[in-house]
Order: structure tokens, then C-alpha cells, then sequence
């Protein structure tokens, strides 16, 4: 029985639909709309659409369902529905779940769009939120009101990778009623079980790991039926954020592979964290994999395995940071992440240049932080990469 497939054979497996050809691979259905037989038939599709029946693209088209049957799959979860970027899915979900007058509950440490919704946008809108330090127990407890709807949160955090106790905090905000909301990019399906920890929505930017190959953009959002087809694909489907029916049949492909390459990046990753806790140029290393993170038996609790990007420092500032990115060869500098290619980072002055000093230092962002995600490149080759660059900071 389907229901009762391993994850590994859910990714390649669930969802699929064949035509009356039969073929193996999934078909591309590049078509905005669909024809009905007679004039009744499209009455009764608009009336109510049956499982294989489409109206338009913007709403549903058979590829993409595809690609949200096989998340759902694999998830647990009851229902999926696709969007045309991460953040479409990250503002999809707050914006249908949330209305004037509520109070939100958010994690400081957020990727810096999520960052800009839940801080610019949803005050305009007249949503109060509440900020706390996404790690500690104590501060959510404090924070969360019996008015609260939400709580909103990266479970790893971009680019300190600070963990977050899923459990706990939905157990916080369950005692309440709030809904908990987790954007789970960096611990990728294949490291967590969001929802069986107790989160009611999960969203991906399925642009990082699901492709893995750097090539589309898209994004899902994960929940109840009644969540996704009352709350959220009104929303979404009137306001326009559907994925591409190309970058769907993009990203089924990405899940047949993703199991494969999360572990081989993350044994990297883990490798990389040891060679670099030892190497003199390099004062911090952050990785929820190494024993030094203060946080590794939760990680370990919640993940099994630290993902597959880690950051480190090096000794000096920026200068010393743009010269060990300027001497590597195999490792390519972007902001991207989860890649089939390694990248790295310098997040002071990239991704979260936008902050102003005294936020980066608060979120730990230091002039010496690199963030490297973690390819499927030889290890040798990235170590010989990275510890020659670093090597000439003590030449
Ligand atoms: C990349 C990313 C997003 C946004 O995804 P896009 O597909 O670029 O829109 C949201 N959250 C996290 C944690 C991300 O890494």
C-alpha cells in the first residue's frame, strides 16, 4: 500500500499520474487551461472539480498536483499545495491565516524576505508580533499570549544555524490554540518530521534542496485538507502565486533524488565541520552536527543528522573573510544554498547586509562569518579547497 512506503519510495513514487501512453517519467502538462466536453461538463467543474479535473493553471494543473501529492506523501501531511517561490508560500500562509488585530509570536533569526513580512508587512496590516530568541523555551513561554495565533519559525536558523525545539514550542502555543508555522528549508524533509513534532504548517522553498541543481524557483506549503483547500488556495489562487508547471515537473524529479544527495551533503558537511574546528585560521565553526554546538542533542533529537550548510568564522574581519572567498577554486561564491555545487557566503555583506550593525551582532553575524553549502563535490577536494584558501591567512 502506498500509505505504508518508506519516505525513500514515497519520493519517487507518490503522486504519480499517467496518461492513457503510460509513460515512466512524469508527463509536462505546459498548459494554462483545460477543455470541457460540453457546456454542462464546465458548469459542473466550477460547481466542484473532481480529483482530476482542472479549470486553470493559476488554481491546479496536473504536474504541479503531482508534485504536491508526493510532498504530502512524504510529509504525512494531508494536503500540499504549490507555489511559485518560497516566499510566495511563506506569505501565502500568513497572509490567509492571519487578519487585523492578531498577535504573532515570531523567531528574531529569520531569513531576511521572512524577516521583511513578518516585521513590514503584517504591522501594516495591523498584526502585532512579538520577537523573541527562537532557542530559548522560557522567551516563548513569556511571549505567548492567550490571544496569540501564531507562532512563526525557521527550525534552523540561516546563517547562525540555531535550533529550534519544535516540540516544545508547539506545545507552548497549542496550550493556547496558536497554530505553529515552521519554514524548515535548512533541515531539509529528509533530516525532520515537523509536522509529527506538532507543527500544523510547513513550508519549504523547494528553489534549495528539492531542485538541488540551482535551476528553478518554487516553493510548498504543508497542512490540514482543511487548512489548505478553505484557507490557504483562496488565497493563493486569487492572489497568483502558483508554481509553474515546468518548475513542478523540475522539482519532482529533485524529490526522486533528494534523499540520495541530502546524506552525501550532509556526511560532507560534517567532515568539513571537523577539518575546520581544527584548522588555526578558523575561530568558530557552527554546525548543529559538530558535539561543540550547544545545541547537539537537540539537533540530533530532531534531526538525526546536521543538515547540509555550516558557517564558520575566520580570524581577522571582513577583509580576511573576502580573501579566503577570493582564493578558492572548486567552492563557488553565491548566496544560494543547497545546491549540487558548494557555495559559499559572506553573510555581513550579502544576505543580511540590509541589517544594521548592532542586529547582525545580535544575531551573531560577525565581519568573519562564512556561510558554505555543502555540494556534492569529493570532500578531498573541497578540504584541499578550503584549507589552502585559509592557510594564507597564516602564511
Ligand atoms: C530561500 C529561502 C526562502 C525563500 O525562498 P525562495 O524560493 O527564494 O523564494 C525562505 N526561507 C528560507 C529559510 C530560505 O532559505
Amino acid at each position: 500500500m502506498a500509505d505504508d512506503w518508506k519516505p525513500k519510495t514515497k519520493m519517487i513514487h507518490a503522486g504519480s499520474r499517467r496518461s492513457q501512453y503510460g509513460e515512466v517519467s512524469e508527463a509536462i502538462f505546459l498548459t494554462q487551461g483545460f477543455v470541457y466536453p460540453d457546456a454542462e461538463a464546465a458548469e459542473a467543474r466550477f460547481i466542484e472539480s473532481g480529483p482530476d479535473e482542472f479549470i486553470y493553471a493559476r488554481y491546479g494543473n496536473p504536474t504541479v498536483r503531482m508534485f504536491e501529492d508526493r510532498f504530502a506523501a512524504l510529509e504525512g501531511a494531508e494536503d500540499a499545495f504549490a507555489t511559485a517561490s518560497g516566499m510566495a508560500a511563506v506569505n501565502g500562509a500568513l497572509m490567509s491565516l492571519l487578519k487585523s488585530g492578531d498577535h504573532v509570536v515570531s523567531a528574531r533569526a529569520l531569513f531576511g524576505s521572512c524577516l521583511w513580512i513578518v516585521e513590514n508587512l503584517l504591522s501594516k496590516f495591523g498584526v502585532e508580533v512579538t520577537f523573541v530568541d527562537g532557542r530559548d523555551l522560557d522567551a516563548w513561554k513569556a511571549a505567548i499570549r492567550p490571544d496569540t495565533k501564531l507562532c512563526f519559525l525557521e527550525s534552523l536558523s540561516n546563517p547562525t544555524l540555531e535550533v529550534i525545539d519544535i516540540k516544545g514550542v508547539s506545545k507552548l502555543a497549542h496550550a493556547v490554540g496558536a497554530l505553529v508555522v515552521v519554514d524548515n528549508v535548512f533541515a531539509t524533509p529528509v533530516f525532520s518530521r515537523v509536522l509529527e513534532d506538532g507543527a500544523d504548517v510547513l513550508i519549504y522553498s523547494t528553489t534549495k534542496h528539492i531542485d538541488g541543481q540551482g535551476r528553478c524557483l518554487g516553493g510548498v506549503v504543508l497542512g490540514t485538507q482543511d487548512f489548505i483547500r478553505k484557507t490557504l488556495e483562496p488565497y493563493l489562487k486569487h492572489t497568483g502565486g502558483a508554481l509553474s508547471p515546468f518548475n513542478a515537473w523540475v522539482m519532482l524529479k529533485g524529490l526522486e533524488t533528494l534523499d540520495l544527495r541530502c546524506r552525501a551533503q550532509a556526511a560532507s558537511a560534517l567532515a568539513l565541520a571537523k577539518a575546520l574546528e581544527g584548522h588555526r585560521s578558523v575561530t568558530r565553526v557552527l554546525f548543529p552536527g559538530l558535539t561543540s554546538h550547544p545545541q547537539h542533542s537537540l539537533a540530533m533529537a530532531q534531526m538525526s543528522q546536521g543538515g547540509t550548510v555550516l558557517s564558520f568564522e575566520v580570524q581577522g574581519g571582513k577583509a580576511e573573510a573576502f580573501r579566503v572567498l577570493n582564493a578558492l577554486d572548486v567552492i563557488l561564491i553565491s548566496n544560494n544554498l543547497g545546491d549540487a555545487k558548494s557555495i559559499i557566503t559572506h553573510p555581513a555583506t550579502t544576505t543580511h547586509q540590509r541589517l544594521s550593525a548592532d542586529q547582525r551582532a545580535a544575531l551573531g553575524i560577525s565581519d568573519g562569518l562564512l556561510r558554505l553549502s555543502v555540494g556534492l563535490e569529493d570532500v578531498v577536494d573541497l578540504q584541499e579547497d578550503l584549507t589552502s584558501a585559509l592557510d594564507l591567512l597564516t602564511a
